[in-house]
């Protein structure tokens, strides 16, 4: 399917034949009202809409249950707001911060842990007071080691607006990385120009690009090349996987999309096991299912390709390997986990 810009309501996804016209009026449309919709040109053209399963259109198009809430769900899942300081920054870990300055995606996902943060409705822009006051705080900081820029995507800033950034970080001098997280390289290749990748390194400090892409298919030509335009000027590129069902929820899938990563010099990195955001039930697998599926991948391909499946553990307590001791199956069925601190947490967590 071509279209020529952006697909933003459940009316123009009619329109470009991405969905049957009875969806206007049906709970898609409720989603809508909800939570914002984005498609770019390149994600739309890889939709194929005579497949009713196809994992693409999972991912981006609407869907009724996300009216579903489940008791467990929450509108932070891993705690963001309990951990900033001051607006626009996480601060979760010692040596490391998220520095949000967007809260604007080029594509929505149906799945985003952010969802309630995200969109044209959501936390917005930094204002040009509130970005000096997430810089002052990284640079009172002399433990902050690395800087990640999340959001939203912060692929959507301007060159210049990144140039700008990269310049104040590079004044910092304890900062030594500056990480980004984007879907850009695959959901609009043609942003990844010498300007941005220029603007990308501006700091002079390490630059990582961390990729979400959670299917093969994603992995287009367009896509490889982009991401080939920030390897070749020396950015190192990291991936990021969410674990979905319908999406990637088999072991072939998986091991395609981590060979195509490596084959395009992107480390695997995360496979995230999916938020308890609002709504987005029915992407989740259980952990058993997860690590029962992560296991099959040893063996299976090489050692360059194996992610690290992991949790954010729901309330802000951070991330823990699901493969290993800090995770254990109980007798009635539910996980406990122990955090980076020593705390105990239960998962999925009880819920009064
Ligand atoms: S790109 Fe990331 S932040 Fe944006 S909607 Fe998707 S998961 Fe959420």
């Amino acid at each position: 399917m071509t279209t020529a810009r952006t697909l933003r309501s459940v009316a123009e996804l009619v329109d470009a034949g991405l969905m049957p016209p009875e969806a206007q009026h049906a709970g898609a449309a409720k989603v809508g009202e909800r939570y914002a919709i984005a498609l770019t040109p390149a994600v739309a053209a890889l939709i194929d809409p005579d497949d009713p399963h196809d994992p693409i259109a999972r991912q981006f198009l609407p869907d009724p249950a996300e009216l579903l809430v489940r008791a467990e769900e929450r509108a932070d899942p891993i705690g963001d707001l309990a951990h900033s300081p001051v607006a626009g920054i996480v601060h979760r870990y010692p040596d490391r911060v998220l520095l949000k300055a967007v809260h604007v995606c080029p594509v929505y996902c149906r799945f985003c842990f952010r969802r309630e943060m995200v969109g044209p409705s959501g936390l917005g822009t930094l204002a040009p007071d509130e970005l000096d006051a997430a810089i002052a705080y990284v640079a009172a900081r002399p433990e902050i080691w690395e800087v990640i820029l999340t959001g939203g995507d912060p692929l959507v800033l301007s060159a210049r607006r990144l140039r700008d950034l990269m310049e104040r970080l590079a004044a910092i001098d304890h900062v030594k990385v500056v990480r980004f997280h984007t879907r850009v390289p695959v959901v609009e290749p043609d942003r990844i120009d010498a300007e941005l990748v220029e603007a990308l390194k501006a700091s002079g400090k390490t630059t990582y690009v961390a990729l979400h892409a959670n299917h093969p298919r994603e992995l287009t030509a367009q896509a490889r090349a982009a991401c080939a335009r920030l390897v070749d000027a020396g950015i190192a590129m990291i991936s990021q996987t969410v674990l979905l069902k319908g999406v990637n929820d088999d072991a072939g899938v998986l091991a395609e999309l981590m060979r195509a990563f490596v084959e395009n010099r992107i480390r695997p990195y995360y496979l995230h096991h999916p938020d308890l955001a609002p709504g987005t039930g029915h992407f989740r697998l259980g952990l058993a299912e997860g690590r029962a599926l992560v296991e099959q991948l040893r063996g299976r391909i090489s050692g360059l390709c194996q992610p690290t499946y992991i949790l954010d553990i729901p309330g802000g307590h951070g991330k823990v390997p699901v493969l290993s001791d800090a995770v254990r199956e109980s007798d009635d069925g539910c996980f406990r986990i122990r955090d980076f601190r020593g705390g105990e947490h239960s998962y999925p967590p009880r819920h009064d």
